[in-house]
């Protein structure tokens, strides 16, 4: 029997299900592959995850990051070589032992993520302090081997992201990096994918294996579980010990670099549906969207030729702006069907365009958003910008008002608990900075605690939440997917 065409189920009654349907109907990713978490990405999904990538890689060109690529297979003794990192990985690490019925001379891993091979190469490269920094980046694929429950775009085994790495010649140098990511990650969610959210410094529990510091961007989804977006990190020099990565410095003397590593995946993708997408589907800011206006001809018989030659003018038009436009004159189905099938993937605006309209000299753009309509001139097509960058704006707002809505505060474990059950998001608590009382804190709340806003010393608003004694810092507590 075919699959009922339209979302079935209510975004608020049954989130996760509801992300499936919009992930598969909206023909973003086709989970129906003979590998768990291996998913395929279709061409709506892809372009959307291309968009993305396309504004980003500019940012950090401007930066001086230059692209590279580096092999898929790393030895398994590489990971070894830093022991934390390799504990970190170890269990996610899919391992490749025989080509054909050889054994392998050597145990290899598909790349979790590329630190090790990247710092035995930048061990060949980097001599002397004119080398430095150095600052490179690669789009590939990487594989997780994630025990946890997979769920397309958000948590596959197998993920598409870019992994930049560089190298600097003292730690002040490498943490300025890390700042200078941090402000581009900011922009992206915030002004490209219209997601708010939290920069946290992870806690000495959390952070990566072998970082002297990790920033991570935080989201809360509509469901009021975090998802973790994009990561910033300052390596500690573990890394550089353990492949050697050296240089002369001004005074002569050798010294090992400080380093840093950050990513962001196609998860951000999936952020994107879940926050935007409504009963009806998926809802993409403008910027991501791959069609931003889809063009809807209403044809009658008698007037078919005239209608489609006036809507096929339009779509040069509109294109004329700079707008990712899309004529839908597909004669099988009805206006109705395809207002439906557009919704579904998200376009922002409609424009639709029948005889009246042509003789009134006018078009109607219907917004994905709000539904609301407008009648536009048809030689004031530059409307149809503005109304694309209102989308944007609002789409981002009503994200920050849902944001808003889900921090708040708890001085005890109960009110904590209470307030995680029934409104989610992030719970503020006092803490006094001991892993002791981190680990209690998680395993009492069923939560993690996700870090602390990073760049600001925030005010204590009482003892800590676990032992009562001092506090040192305000700690977000939240439940993540
Ligand atoms: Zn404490």
């Amino acid at each position: 029997m075919a699959e009922e065409l339209g979302i079935t189920v209510k975004k608020d009654e049954d989130f996760s299900e509801w992300y499936l349907e919009v992930v598969r109907k909206g023909e973003f990713v086709d989970q129906r592959t003979p590998l768990k978490g291996f998913d395929v990405l279709r061409p709506w999904g892809y372009r959307c995850w291309e968009l993305l990538q396309q504004r980003i890689d500019e940012l950090f060109k401007e930066n001086g990051v230059e692209n590279t690529y580096f092999p898929m297979l790393i030895p398994v003794s590489f990971f070894e070589k830093e022991a934390e990192h390799f504990e970190g990985f170890n269990p996610e690490l899919v391992k490749v032992t025989k080509a054909g019925d050889k054994e392998l001379e050597e145990e290899l891993a598909i790349r979790t993520t590329s630190e090790t091979i990247i710092y035995h190469m930048f061990s060949k490269w980097i001599r002397s302090y004119r080398d430095l920094p150095m600052k490179v980046n690669q789009w590939v694929n990487i594989v997780r081997w994630e025990t946890k429950m997979t769920k397309p775009l958000v948590r596959p085994r197998e993920f598409l992201w870019q992994e930049g790495h560089t190298a600097h010649a003292t730690k002040e140098d490498a943490l300025k990096q890390v700042e200078k990511i941090k402000e581009i990650y900011r922009k992206i969610h915030e002004e490209f994918l219209g997601l708010p959210v939290m920069i946290l410094k992870r806690t000495d529990l959390d952070k990566f294996a072998g970082a002297e510091m990790s920033l991570a961007f935080d989201m809360v989804m509509p469901d009021g579980k975090i998802v973790q977006g994009a990561t910033d990190h300052l390596l500690n020099q573990m890394f550089p010990k353990a492949f050697g990565v050296q240089f002369e410095d001004k005074d002569g003397k050798k010294k090992y670099v400080w380093t840093t590593s950050w990513g962001l995946s196609e998860r951000e993708v999936g952020c994107v549906i879940m926050m935007h997408g409504d009963d009806e589907g998926a809802v993409l800011p403008p910027l991501i969207a791959p069609y931003q206006v889809v063009i809807i001809p209403i044809v009658f018989e008698n007037e078919k030729e005239k209608v489609l030659k006036e809507a096929r003018k339009l779509e040069k038009d509109i294109k004329r702006l700079g707008i990712r436009v899309h004529l839908d004159d597909r004669d099988e189905y009805t206006p109705g069907f395809k207002f439906n099938e557009w919704e579904l993937k998200g376009v922002p605006l409609r424009v639709e365009i029948g005889p009246k309209d042509i003789e009134k000299n006018q078009i109607v753009a219907v917004k994905r958003n709000d539904g609301k309509k407008f009648g536009i001139k048809r030689n004031e097509l530059k409307e149809l910008v503005s109304i694309l960058n209102s989308i944007q704006k609002e789409l981002f707002e009503a994200a920050k008002k849902h944001l808003k809505g889900r921090i708040n505060d708890a001085k005890t474990l109960e009110e904590a608990s209470k307030l995680l059950k029934e409104k989610g998001g992030f719970v503020r608590v006092n803490w006094c900075g001991s892993q002791k009382c981190e680990e209690k804190i998680n395993e009492e709340l069923t939560a993690e605690v996700r870090g602390t806003l990073y760049g600001k010393q925030e005010k204590i608003f009482g003892p800590c939440i676990y032992c009562g004694k001092n506090a040192k810092e305000v700690a977000y507590v939240a439940k993540a997917y």
